[in-house]
């Protein structure tokens, strides 16, 4: 560990929330990417790119835990608690819509660029106070969640349109 990480360093304290925050976000990333994968049945192009990126998240909140033990903190799991319960919620409304498989890919789209944002501001602040492990991993992690997010755009007009042409098919379930 560098000599600019020390334990009363108001900056590193700052880092060490965001890496809580960040767990917790791949807590949520994790119920949330589950839920979609067991639900989709007609999509199996999308139903395999989240499920390879549910290993991919459970990976991900391994490193980020590994950034925290290296500061000697842990992670809060009562905000992880949190996560999950939204995460739950909002899988929960899903399945109340008959366009779920839009939607889900939507929010996904946005939940990626949230952790893109997320990724953005640790690197940033790992490499403001010399921990270049972490920023290190943060970039690794980075690079998932960019891709994620850009199949998730080039995927939504067909998607959508698979959705509309199972819709306007008699007898052939559109929702999911
Ligand atoms: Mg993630
Ligand atoms: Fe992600």
């Amino acid at each position: 560990m560098q000599s600019a990480q020390t334990g009363n360093d108001a900056r590193v304290e700052r880092l060490i929330e965001w890496l809580r925050d960040a767990h917790a976000m791949e807590a949520q990333a994790e119920s949330m990417l589950s839920r979609q994968a067991e639900r989709i049945e007609h999509y199996p192009e999308l139903k395999a790119r989240i499920e390879q990126h549910i290993r991919e998240t459970q990976n991900q909140a391994k490193l980020v835990e590994s950034c925290l033990r290296r500061h000697d903190a842990s992670y809060s799991g009562i905000k992880d608690l949190g996560g999950k319960m939204m995460a739950m919620g909002q899988a929960m409304g899903g399945m109340m819509m008959g366009d779920e498989i839009v939607k889900g890919a939507q929010m996904g789209y946005v939940f990626e660029n949230l952790e893109i944002a997320s990724y953005e501001i640790l690197i940033a602040a790992a490499e403001a106070v010399g921990d270049l492990e972490t920023k290190k991993v943060c970039e690794q992690i980075l690079v998932e969640e960019e891709a994620m997010a850009a199949w998730l755009r080039e995927h939504l007009p067909k998607i959508t349109q698979d959705h509309l042409t199972r819709l306007a098919t008699p007898g052939v379930e559109a929702k999911r």
